[in-house]
């Protein structure tokens, strides 16, 4: 597997990126491309690495990830507003487990990185400038520390859905 990054200060939002592999890329929600699959899935890294020879900015970076770092993989777009309204119409998750959804306000967060170091499996900083949730619905067991992040966030940028 691999893990692309988008450097938002090179990119010229020409859009070709997300042309070429739009689970991967996506310009729908800020003024540049945002990775919204992390790390990306095998059917979609030939696309991806395309992405980034075609980038007329050279605006994206790729890494190889080690079989140890393959775990969880994530689609940012899953945790969008939006996304989350419907999830908790149709919860994916057994109705028996303690259901529990992490949301951050990119526009409030300032990118401390509090929460990734209290809950480092529901929050990451490693491709945004902001804090990302990575995991969702929120596991049973990380649903304390996802509690406590929320709130030790200085900005109340995190809301606990549940
Ligand atoms: S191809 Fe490069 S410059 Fe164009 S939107 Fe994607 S990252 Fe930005
Ligand atoms: S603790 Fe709050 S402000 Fe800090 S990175 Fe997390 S969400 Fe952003």
């Amino acid at each position: 597997m691999i893990r692309v990054k988008v450097d938002k200060d090179t990119c010229i939002a020409c859009g070709n990126c997300e042309a070429v592999e739009p689970a991967v890329f996506s310009l729908e929600n800020s003024p540049y491309s945002m990775v919204i699959e992390d790390p990306v899935v095998p059917e979609h890294e030939k696309t991806a690495l395309q992405a980034v020879d075609e980038c007329p900015a050279s605006a994206i970076s790729y890494e190889e990830l080690e079989p140890n770092e393959e775990t969880s993989v994530i689609n940012i777009e899953e945790t969008t507003p939006a996304a989350v309204a419907d999830d908790v119409k149709e919860p994916l998750v057994n109705q028996e487990e303690k259901v529990m959804k992490a949301v951050v306000d990119k526009d409030l967060c300032i990118g401390c990185g509090i929460c990734e170091g209290t809950a480092p499996e529901v929050f990451s900083l490693a491709t945004e400038p902001y804090a990302v949730v990575i995991q969702d619905p929120v596991a049973e067991e990380n649903q304390e520390a996802a509690r406590q992040a929320a709130d030790d966030c200085p900005e109340t940028a995190i809301t606990i859905e549940e």
